[in-house]
């Protein structure tokens, strides 16, 4: 059997583990079958329990941009490991990253570091209702902003995939106060704004939607909410967990020139260590303790072993300025490859692509939204995903999941990837 091993490893797990694993897409529930047990990784792949090599296009849901175990990053993680991983107390290491990080992104003077991209976009919420004094926030049906319980009411990603996009365990109180709109939708949000007056604190999206898969924003969506924002005093939030750092140096703020009052970061920013982080300007960021109001703290919030793993990661991109072009390239040339090839062999499919950020939906709508996205043959999905895997490459297992690809993939694993794709007969 192929994944022999992987399968044991699976039984096991469960046994000690929540459905064998911590964190819900892992278990392939979506796409069926075993999930595979990774060894290791370098580079452009990843090495499974039952010796199988793949191409990585997860890359671990977007953090190694810069591929697995860059020499550079690894080698600054083994020197930090024997200063010592984390001790509480401030370091220069944290100025240091945050400096570059305020020179990189549009519109911020000061930053906070966490642990997840959870922490950040529950931190930057509570941030906005303290400093706008109101409660209500709106976001959209199909994004993702972590686990927190105000953000999941029709969440995308894992919740999307499981269709429990509503999490029991969340109160009534708390979704309340969470108001729904439609992604690309201008009149919408405007509507809820008109019917809250006053009452809306912040507005939270994902600039480029990337956990209903990947949907990019509609020319003069970002600019509408932006203006919507600032006439009725409510924050806007741009969750950058997937695109800081990775649409380019600034992320979608500096892609689209659009800049927002609150922006959040996790993945790229913690070079596959778990970090996260919020920023926005010096009269916002104040309001946090210890110089303001609103509390939020962290035991291993910036240890110097995350920050340096983010630092180098970071550092990389900024001594490569044209790597988002490199790597947005090798997107491209997939994208275009995926639907040459799905044309040819009469295959139904509707494909988004911004950046390294990348999606088939095997459909034949355009996907604009939540509700478009789910017109997406999930039953193909995952015999496509299965065969994918078979021939060596390992997507995302779901197709409300993001394609992340990482400057590690070369000519080579673009060539085996589309002929992995043109065997698949639908
Ligand atoms: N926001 C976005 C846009 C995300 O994609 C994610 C994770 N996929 C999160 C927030 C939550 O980040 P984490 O899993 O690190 O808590």
């Amino acid at each position: 059997m192929r994944y022999q091993r992987s399968s044991a490893l699976f039984q096991d797990a469960q046994k000690y583990l929540p459905g064998g694993v911590n964190s819900p897409v892992r278990a392939f529930k979506g796409v069926g079958g075993t999930p595979i047990f990774i060894e290791r990784a370098k580079g452009a792949y990843m090495y499974d329990a039952d010796g199988h090599s793949y191409i990585d296009y997860i890359n671990s849901w977007g953090p190694m941009i810069v591929g697995h175990a860059h020499p550079k990053v690894t080698e600054a993680i083994i020197s930090q490991v024997e200063k010592g991983t984390s001790y509480g107390t401030p370091t220069e290491l944290e100025s240091e990253i945050a400096k570059l990080v305020v020179e990189s992104v549009p519109g911020i003077d000061m930053v906070r570091f966490v642990n997840s991209g959870t922490e950040a976009c529950m931190s930057a919420i509570r941030l906005a209702r303290g400093f706008t004094k109101r409660d209500k926030i709106i976001k959209f049906a199909g994004c993702y902003h972590g686990h927190s319980d105000s953000f999941l009411i029709q969440a995308g990603s894992g919740a999307a995939t499981f269709g429990e996009p509503n999490s029991p365990g969340v109160t009534q109180g708390t979704a309340k106060d969470t108001l729904l709109a439609n992604f690309n939708d201008l009149e919408n949000v405007k509507s809820l704004f008109e019917n809250n007056p006053g009452e809306i604190a912040a507005l939270i999206l994902e600039p480029v939607a990337g956990n209903m898969g990947c949907i990019p924003p509609q020319e003069g969506f970002l600019e509408g909410l932006r203006e919507l924002c600032t006439a009725h005093g409510a924050l806007l939030i741009f969750d950058e967990v997937m695109t800081g750092f990775r649409l380019s140096m600034g992320g979608a703020q500096e892609l689209f020139e659009i800049t927002a009052d609150i922006v959040t970061f996790g993945k790229v920013i913690g070079g596959g260590l778990p970090v996260g982080a919020f920023a926005g300007r010096r009269e916002i960021m104040e309001y946090l303790a210890p110089i303001g109001p609103v509390y939020q703290a962290g035991t291993l919030s910036g240890n110097p072993l995350a920050m340096r793993a983010g630092l180098t990661t970071l550092q990389l991109l900024k001594q490569n300025p044209n790597c988002f072009e490199e790597v947005e390239n090798t997107t491209l040339e997939i994208a275009e490859g995926v639907h040459n090839i799905f044309t040819k062999n009469s295959i139904e499919h509707s494909i988004n692509v911004i950046g390294s950020m990348f999606s088939v939906f095997f459909t034949d709508v355009e996907v604009t939204d939540f509700e478009t996205a789910k017109t997406a043959n999930n039953p193909t999905f995952n015999r496509f995903y299965h065969h994918m895997l078979e021939n060596g490459i390992y997507l995302p297992p779901s197709s409300f999941e993001t394609w992340f690809i990482s400057l590690a993939i070369q000519s080579e694993e673009i060539d085996k990837t589309l002929s992995a794709i043109d065997s698949f007969k639908g």
